[in-house]
């Protein structure tokens, strides 16, 4: 298609790549000419996304974490995507506050930032069969849009 623009980064599990990952998206999305705080929301849902893979995904093994970006015109699609242990029962996890490591200090709220500061979020896991988190947010509108 004419209009889309498309980008793929593989990289390890290892915490020290989330930065890596939200500097690489921050700057593909800059053609979209996002405002600050557009730009600050998609980085903080993908920290989230990316996070939970190196967390709970891998449970901090050193695997492969892919992410992919997509913009159509004002629409920014990501996808965070492991290849772990996957998840049980998706809505429970996506629940507000619900956690499978309070121990260590985990609030149970990564799911909500990404609801909260993405315009949709999907999830796609199953056991055994690793976590896909599809997420899209409508950016760089003009004042006409609003
Ligand atoms: P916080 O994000 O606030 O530190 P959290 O990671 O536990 O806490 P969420 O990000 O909302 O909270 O995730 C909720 C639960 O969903 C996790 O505790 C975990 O059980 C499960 N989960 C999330 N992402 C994955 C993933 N990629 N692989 C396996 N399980 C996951
Ligand atoms: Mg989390």
């Amino acid at each position: 298609m004419k209009d889309v623009n498309e980008m793929r980064l593989e990289f390890d599990s290892r915490s020290c790549n989330e930065g890596f990952a939200r500097v690489a998206v921050a700057a593909f999305m800059s053609q979209m000419n996002p405002t600050l705080e557009e730009v600050d929301d998609v980085k903080t849902a993908l920290s989230e996304a990316v996070t939970n893979s190196v967390v709970h995904g891998y449970e901090g093994q050193v695997k492969k974490i892919t992410v992919e970006c997509r913009i159509q015109g004002q629409e920014l699609a990501l996808m965070v995507a492991d290849e772990g242990c996957g998840i049980e029962n998706i809505r429970q996890a996506m629940e507000p506050l619900f956690t499978t490591k309070p121990e260590a200090e985990r609030s149970g709220m990564g799911f909500s930032f990404m609801e909260a500061f993405m315009d949709q979020v999907r999830v796609e896991s199953a056991p055994g069969q690793g976590t896909r988190v599809y997420m899209k947010k409508r950016v760089g509108r003009t004042a006409c849009d609003q």
